[in-house]
């Protein structure tokens, strides 16, 4: 189960710029932004590094600030559309965004903004310089449910999002209370306060991500089962009815194979017509069918890897050789946490029929950017697959004394953030723009 604390949002919030008025200028090579999909965009939900947007041309999407990519040239432009500015931090740069969820978009790109409690909906036009509060999204009124807000998501004229233990539905642009609860567990479990007034998680504590294909909204959930463990558990909502019924569960590991981390975590499943898709790292690929919650091995994929990461499409599944996080005493790794994966240096492209039709190598981006990275899998397209690619210092060494007490650290420094991609049909890896 995917850990959701966003102990983040307040830092990002603290970069945030309040609303802007529009600039004297529009942005002359910022690109006319058309053919937004009305329907969820399910290859771009896999990422917790970066929120994505299709359009026509191109992919928006936010890192700190609001960027366009172009899909053909790979040139990533900061949305901002203001003469001279550097888009620094001081500088009221129109781009500047905080943590934020892209919805949808059209003339505006609308988004679940995070600086303010409770949580909204905002727009911003696609030069950057006009922003809007769009709606209000309704919670309810408890202190621990919205530590537990994941990306909410939009569909077909909706935005869906949940509180701790309820997945509502609102029109996008509608009122607060125009908000409908789809669906909620029957024994939810919650967070206790302490007499300190402190909140302690139950490990169990249910949490949603959110999905839609069609005229079907799925989500997954951690919830009890039939032999009393607590497994992931994937619900289908029809939005012809609003029924709501439970399709598929995390199997077994007896059955599917021992995997590193327990459950099956957002970046590692995809739903498409009747199936999952899902690979558990140290394992191997598999499709669930929802009409009869049967698994079905279809790749092997332990044969290439050991660990590793996946995203899909609706064509195929891109795997990294990454590995987990090794103990955080291991003086290799940043103590602070922040190093999820490292190494890697090959991505292996399925076709969801299981068939390995591409190996693609990432050397170039050891032998450019230095030993020292990690990769972060983004999101898969027809012709590329985008990642973020992550340079760690060497750790240092540092000693000194105190109090009478000796000590010495050992940090591993981040270095550049790059935005990347690879295209398995011609095998070359590009580095798009420079993020941090
Ligand atoms: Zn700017």
């Amino acid at each position: 189960m995917k850990n959701t604390k966003r102990v983040l949002a307040a830092l990002l919030a603290a970069l945030c710029v309040p609303a802007l008025g529009s600039c004297g200028k529009d942005g002359a090579d910022l690109p006319a932004a058309t053919g937004f999909s009305d329907d969820f965009q399910k290859n771009l939900h896999q990422s917790e590094e970066l929120s994505f947007l299709e359009t026509d041309a191109g992919y928006y999407f936010t890192y700190g600030s609001l960027y366009y990519l172009d899909k053909d040239s790979g040139r990533a432009t900061v949305v901002c559309g203001k003469p001279d500015c550097d888009h620094s931090e001081d500088s009221g740069c129109n781009a500047r965004i905080g943590c934020d969820y892209m919805l949808t978009g059209g003339d505006a790109i609308y988004y679940v903004g995070c600086e303010n409690e409770p949580k909204e909906v905002l727009s911003v036009s696609t030069d950057g310089a006009k922003r809007r509060h769009v709606q209000e999204l309704k919670f309810h009124e408890n202190t621990a449910a919205q530590s537990s807000w994941d990306q909410g998501i939009y569909h077909r004229g909706y935005v869906y999002y949940m509180d701790d233990d309820t997945v509502f539905r609102v029109p996008l642009g509608g009122e607060k209370d125009a908000a409908v609860a789809l669906w909620a567990p029957e024994n939810p479990e919650t967070a206790q306060k302490t007499e300190d007034g402190g909140l302690v998680f139950n490990p169990n504590w249910i949490h949603y991500t959110l999905w839609a294909d069609g005229d079907l909204l799925y989500f997954m959930a951690n919830v009890q089962v039939e032999d009393g463990s607590y497994r992931d558990a994937l619900f289908r909502c029809d939005l012809e009815d609003l029924s709501v019924r439970r399709v598929w569960v995390t199997p077994d590991p007896e059955e599917v194979g021992s995997w590193e981390r327990a459950g099956v975590s957002v970046s590692q499943w995809y739903v498409t017509g009747d199936a999952i898709y899902f690979y558990l790292s140290g394992g191997d690929m598999w499709r669930g069918d929802l009409n009869t919650g049967k698994n079905k091995k279809i790749a092997d994929t332990h044969g290439e890897t050991v660990y590793g990461s996946a995203v899909f499409s609706d064509d195929y599944m891109c795997l990294l050789n990454d590995a987990p996080r090794r103990s955080p005493t291991d003086p290799e790794i940043d103590t602070a946490g922040a190093l999820r994966h490292y190494g890697g240096d090959t991505v292996y492209v399925y076709g969801l029929d299981g068939e390995l039709l591409h190996e693609l190598s990432l050397q170039p981006l050891h032998d450019e950017l230095g030993a020292t990275l990690s990769f972060d899998l983004l999101f898969c397209d027809e012709s590329h697959v985008y990642f973020l690619t992550t340079q760690w210092g060497t750790p240092s060494e540092s000693s000194g004394s105190g109090d009478g007490v000796s000590f010495s650290v050992t940090t591993n420094n981040r270095g550049g953030v790059y935005l990347c991609r690879a295209s398995p049909e011609g095998g070359e890896v590009q580095t798009l723009y420079q993020l941090r």
